[in-house]
C-alpha cells in the first residue's frame, strides 16, 4: 500500500511542478484523486488567486462523469480551512464525500498549520500525513522557509561560458547574450517565481535591462488527454505579477534615461543606496524619485550588512523570493554573505577566450569558504545545461538534512 501512496502522491507532486511560476507566493500544489484503484481526477494550482488543486481534481473528476464519493485523494499539501478565494478546500473534500485524504507534508502558514487535518478527521474523513514528505518541502522550499523563518529566500543565476566567461566583451548584434534562447525562456520562469529581481548598477550601465518577466505562455495549452477537461476558469494566463527590480547602486550612477526608470509604471522599482549618497546627491533622489522610484538607503554602518539589511527589508515588505541577476561581483557578495538559498548556472557550449569579458571566477575567488550543493539538478535547454542546485542553509532553513 505505501508503495501505491507513494506512486500517487509523485504524480501529485508532478502535477503540482506545473504551477511553479505562476502560482507565487502560494505554494505550488498537486492532487489525484483515486477511486477502485484508478485515477478519476487530477488538478494542480494553476495560478495565483485561481482555484486550488484539490477543486481542480474535483472538477476534473465530474467533468469525466465520475462521482468522487469513496475516493481517496493525494495532495502535496495540506488541504485550506480557511475561507480564500475558491473557499475551504476541506469542506469541498467532505461535501463530495471522500473516505481519505493522503498529505505529503502539513501547511506551516498560521492559517493551517493541521487545522485543515484535524477538519478532515473531526468530519471522518481518514487522513494519513507524511507521504514524499521531503519532496514535497523541496518543492516549495521557498514558501517553507518564508513561512517558518520569515526570511526571503535568494536565488543566485548566472549564464557562463565553459572559460567562466558572462558575457561577451562586444556585445554587438548576437552578442548581447552568451546563452541560448530556450535558456533565456527558463529564466523568464524563474522571474515570475520572483518577487524581486536584483541586479548591480555596472549591469544596467553596460545593459540597460528591463528585468520583467514574459508572460506565461498561451492559456490554450495542449490538451493532456485525460486532463482535457480541468477547469477552464484555471487556464487563464498569468496576471503579470509585478516583481520590484532591484539596482545595488551605492553612488546612485543610475543613467536616468534607462529602461528601468522608464517602466516604473509597470513594475516597481527600488534603488538600494548608501545613507552617505542619499545625503549628498539629493537632487539625483529627487529625479528617482520623480520616475516613480524608490529609493532606499542601508545604514552608514549596517549591523550586518547592506545585502543583509536588503533581504531583511525585502522580507518585511512580505517578499518571500529574490533572484539575484546581478553581475560576478553582486553574485560573489551574497555567496561571502552567505545568503543563497538557491543557485542556478546555465553553462553555454563555448569557449569565449580572448572575446570573453567579465569572468565569474576572480571574485568568487575571494570566497574563503567552498560552497557545496545539495539536491542538485541538471537539465539541458537546448546545448545549454542548467544546473541548479540549493545551499546547505537552505537546507537547515526549511528543516531537512542533506
Ligand atoms: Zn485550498
Amino acid at each position: 500500500m505505501s508503495d501505491k501512496n507513494e506512486s500517487y502522491m509523485q504524480t501529485a507532486l508532478k502535477l503540482a511542478q506545473r504551477g511553479i511560476g505562476s502560482v507565487e507566493p502560494n505554494p505550488a500544489v498537486g492532487a489525484v484523486l483515486v477511486k477502485a484503484n484508478q485515477v478519476i481526477g487530477k488538478g494542480w494550482h494553476r495560478e495565483f488567486g485561481g482555484p486550488h488543486a484539490e477543486i481542480n481534481a474535483l472538477e476534473n473528476c465530474k467533468t469525466l462523469g465520475v462521482n468522487p464519493r469513496g475516493a481517496t485523494m493525494y495532495v502535496s499539501l495540506e488541504p485550506c480551512c480557511h475561507q480564500a478565494k475558491t473557499g475551504p478546500c476541506t469542506e469541498a473534500i467532505i461535501a463530495a464525500g471522500l473516505v481519505k485524504v493522503v498529505v505529503a507534508t502539513i501547511d506551516p502558514s498560521e492559517h493551517a498549520n493541521g487545522k485543515g487535518i484535524e477538519q478532515l478527521r473531526n468530519a471522518g474523513v481518514e487522513v494519513v500525513v507524511g507521504v514524499c514528505e521531503t519532496q514535497a518541502r523541496l518543492l516549495n522550499a521557498p514558501f517553507f522557509k518564508f513561512t517558518a523563518t520569515g526570511k526571503t529566500w535568494v536565488i543566485l543565476k548566472w549564464a557562463q561560458s565553459i572559460d567562466s566567461k558572462v558575457a561577451y566583451t562586444d556585445k554587438s548584434r548576437e552578442r548581447r547574450w552568451i546563452s541560448g534562447e530556450q535558456s533565456r525562456k527558463d529564466v523568464h520562469k524563474l522571474r515570475r517565481r520572483a518577487g524581486a529581481i536584483l541586479v548591480g548598477i555596472n549591469t544596467v550601465i553596460a545593459d540597460d535591462p528591463l528585468l520583467t518577466a514574459r508572460p506565461v505562455r498561451s492559456p490554450h495549452r495542449k490538451s493532456t488527454g485525460a486532463l482535457q477537461g480541468l477547469t477552464s476558469n484555471g487556464a487563464r494566463p498569468s496576471k503579470g505579477k509585478k516583481a520590484t527590480r532591484i539596482v545595488l547602486d551605492s553612488h546612485l550612477r543610475i543613467p536616468l534615461d534607462c529602461k528601468l526608470l522608464a517602466t516604473t509604471k509597470e513594475a516597481p522599482v527600488l534603488i538600494l543606496t548608501s545613507q552617505q549618497t542619499l545625503r549628498a546627491h539629493s537632487q539625483i533622489v529627487e529625479k528617482v524619485n520623480q520616475k516613480g522610484a524608490e529609493v532606499l538607503a542601508y545604514p552608514d554602518a549596517p549591523a550586518r550588512s547592506n545585502l543583509y539589511f536588503l533581504t531583511s527589508e525585502l522580507a518585511k515588505r512580505g517578499i518571500a523570493q529574490l533572484l539575484v541577476e546581478g553581475g560576478p561581483t553582486v553574485i560573489a557578495s551574497f555567496l561571502k554573505q552567505r545568503l543563497a538559498d538557491e543557485i542556478v548556472v546555465y553553462i553555454t557550449p563555448k569557449i569565449l577566450g580572448a572575446q570573453g569579458g567579465v569572468g565569474i571566477n576572480p571574485p568568487m575567488a575571494e570566497l574563503t569558504e567552498a560552497v557545496d550543493l545539495y539536491n542538485v539538478d541538471i537539465k539541458r535547454f537546448g546545448d545549454d545545461v542548467r544546473l541548479t542546485g540549493l545551499s546547505k542553509k537552505a537546507l537547515d532553513e526549511i528543516s531537512i538534512c542533506p
